[in-house]
């Protein structure tokens, strides 16, 4: 196989990196859905993209190259600008992020994406965005819009370029963007640009596409079953209830707004009989029935209200009941319905949630009617498991790690625990005594990752007097430049070496590299299990009856691709060489140990001081 033939970027390409280019082009050719896992150095985005571009190319196809977020969008631009470079190719690219992230009316960033997206529409039907109006003449692109065009298409631009071109001209981003589009063979965005059906259904009617013309590539895949329920699901409160009145008061009727007390009546009484978790299961009949009010007319109602309200401000709360209760009156398989009472910054809420349980039923639609898909993630095992839970009719392989075993020492410790009937100040104490022994003996920067903010807490306090490494403490909430400042401070201790201490749900335990001498050592303390909330539940039992496999899908593998992914902070290239701590006797019980995936090489030991020493000592 010649690398060249396929588009390849770069000059050289490992005898790995081979067999995953070779496997990608075999699955684009064939038409078919590949499921890989590629652990990181493989290449992924550099193996994966050039072979579904030159298929675009030849097929007049698209590639949408998908990600979970935007901050993953510049390797693919910079894979592709090295395509254009280095082969003299000229084809167009976009990348697009979310349409709110995009839009240049004011005060826009502090709505809900589905009260934005209601409050864009308004502004486009009523002819009321200045963006939006300049864009067209006709059914046209405007000549300002063709000569923004002309601006972007000299590059591969990213989207702030095309934010930069849109103000300038004072265009609308996301149309602009959405023209670029149409002339691009690769699109590069966001999951829900194909993931979310009403997204998919305008994107490729506006781009005059169906899908079995599009080549798509999934990265980071193992987020894809999340995102996708997260997207198939609506939430009502009780905050969202009371707000309605007040619209309904103010500018609708008497008769919206009692029946709008008669639902928090409703859920009121449902309420008394909440679990010890504060949580129930309702029906969808436990709701509807009882209100004394035809549901329909009252969405009807509450749709054309909504509209008049945004006329007046920016989003409508009496809309966003429109939308909750529609899908409300949705199937019942595949969904769960829950009533919680939680606490919140106020005081307590109610909070009733249509959760979807199956992010195969949107993900089948794609991966059936696509040309072909490619699946792909570092931490993607038990591929077959991906593949179910997606509803991926197709291929599954996984691949060795590029890197040498040796440079990476993969250690268990069973010596304390974070299971909850177990946390106590002893217990704390124990797993501070060894996260002070491991920062002693790994020199340089750790990473120190934990299953809740609340044992981070516990374990920081004593770690904060033992430990001789200065500790970093993440905080909830931390803005995108805070993020940013603390982790460069962080790499800047890589000579002395510092402790950093995160959530392995918060802001570092995923998405971060800290390559070559910035990261010697991650420490992954407890099992990040799922809350055994009702929602879980009722994921275990929905996966155990469709594929007899509960607990594994439903709640422990997602729990272990937490850790894999806290776990993958540390050895990020070919010459990287660190050292993988879990610190949970949980670790070693069969169920969870047979999660590891092959590369990790794990060993199991109480012996862990004497193996870093040794590991260490090879290096110097
Ligand atoms: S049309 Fe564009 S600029 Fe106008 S509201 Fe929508 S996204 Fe914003």
């Amino acid at each position: 196989m010649d690398p060249d033939s396929l588009l390849f970027p770069h000059k050289e390409v490992r005898a790995v990196q081979k067999e995953l280019l070779a496997a990608i082009q075999k699955g684009i050719d064939a038409k078919r859905n590949l499921v890989i896992h590629a652990p990181t150095g493989l290449g992924k985005t550099a193996s994966s993209l050039p072979v579904a571009l030159k298929k675009a190319l030849e097929e007049d196809l698209v590639v949408f190259f998908l990600t979970s977020r935007h901050t993953q969008h510049q390797i693919a631009l910079d894979t592709l600008q090295l395509i254009k470079e280095k082969f003299n190719l000229h084809f167009g690219v976009v990348s697009l992020i979310g349409k709110k992230g995009l839009c240049l009316q004011p005060g826009v960033q502090s709505l809900t994406a589905k009260n934005f997206h209601e409050f864009c529409r308004a502004m486009r039907e009523d002819k009321k965005c200045e963006y939006y109006e300049r864009m067209k003449t006709k059914e046209t692109a405007s000549p300002e819009a063709e000569l923004a065009l002309h601006d972007l298409e000299q590059g591969t631009m990213g989207s702030t370029r095309v934010i930069e071109v849109a103000e300038q001209r004072q265009l609308c981003p996301y149309e602009l963007s959405l023209l670029l589009a149409k002339r691009a063979k690769v699109i590069v965005g966001d999951y829900l640009y194909l993931f979310s059906p009403t997204i998919r259904t305008s994107l490729l009617a506006k781009l005059g596409r169906q899908l079995d013309q599009c080549i798509v590539i999934v990265d980071e895949a193992h987020n894809l079953p999340t995102r996708i329920k997260d997207v198939s699901s609506e939430f009502l409160t009780s905050f969202m209830l009371t707000r309605s009145k007040q619209e309904a008061e103010k500018y609708i009727s008497e008769e919206l707004q009692q029946q709008i007390e008669q639902i928090e009546t409703t859920l009121s009484n449902l309420a008394q009989t909440l679990n010890k978790d504060n949580e129930r299961y309702i029906t969808k009949e436990d709701l509807i029935s009882t209100l004394p009010f035809d549901i329909d007319t009252f969405i009807e109602t509450c749709e054309t209200a909504g509209d008049s309200i945004r006329e007046e401000q920016r989003q409508s709360f009496i809309g966003s009941l429109a939308l909750f209760f529609a899908a409300w009156l949705g199937e019942d398989k595949g969904y769960t319905r829950i009533l919680a009472k939680k606490q919140g910054s106020k005081g307590d809420y109610l909070s009733l949630s249509y959760r979807s349980l199956d992010p195969s039923i949107v993900g089948a639609e794609v991966f059936t009617n696509c040309y072909s898909s490619v699946l792909m993630s570092g931490t993607l095992t038990p591929t077959t498991m991906y593949q179910e839970l997606l509803g991926v009719d197709g291929q599954c392989q996984e691949f060795e790690s590029p890197f040498p075993q040796d440079n990476k020492l993969s250690l268990v410790i069973p010596k304390t625990t974070t299971k909850y009937s177990k946390r106590t100040p002893e217990m704390y104490r124990s797993i501070a005594n060894t996260i002070n022994e491991l920062a002693e003996d790994i020199k340089g920067n750790i990473a120190v990752f934990f299953p809740s903010y609340a044992v981070m807490g516990e374990i920081y306090t004593i770690c904060s007097t033992l430990l001789k490494k200065t500790i970093f403490l993440e905080q909830r909430n931390m803005t995108k430049t805070e993020k940013e400042e603390f982790l460069e401070r962080f790499k800047q201790y890589n000579k002395e070496g510092a402790v950093l201490f995160g959530a392995i749900t918060g802001s570092f335990g995923e998405g971060i590299d800290l390559p070559g001498d910035l990261l010697h050592g991650v420490i992954i303390v407890g099992l990040p299990l799922q809350k055994p909330d009702l929602e879980t539940e009722a994921l275990i039992k929905y996966y155990d009856e469709k594929f007899g496999k509960g607990n594994e899908y439903g709640y422990t593998y997602p729990s272990f691709q937490r850790t894999l992914q806290g776990a993958g902070r540390c050895i990020r290239s070919e010459t990287d060489r660190g050292v993988v701590i879990f610190l949970d006797e949980r670790y070693s019980w069969p169920n969870y140990y047979r999660c590891f995936p092959n590369e990790y090489n794990i060993r199991t030991t109480l012996l862990y001081r004497k193996m870093i020493q040794e590991f260490f000592k090879t290096t110097e």
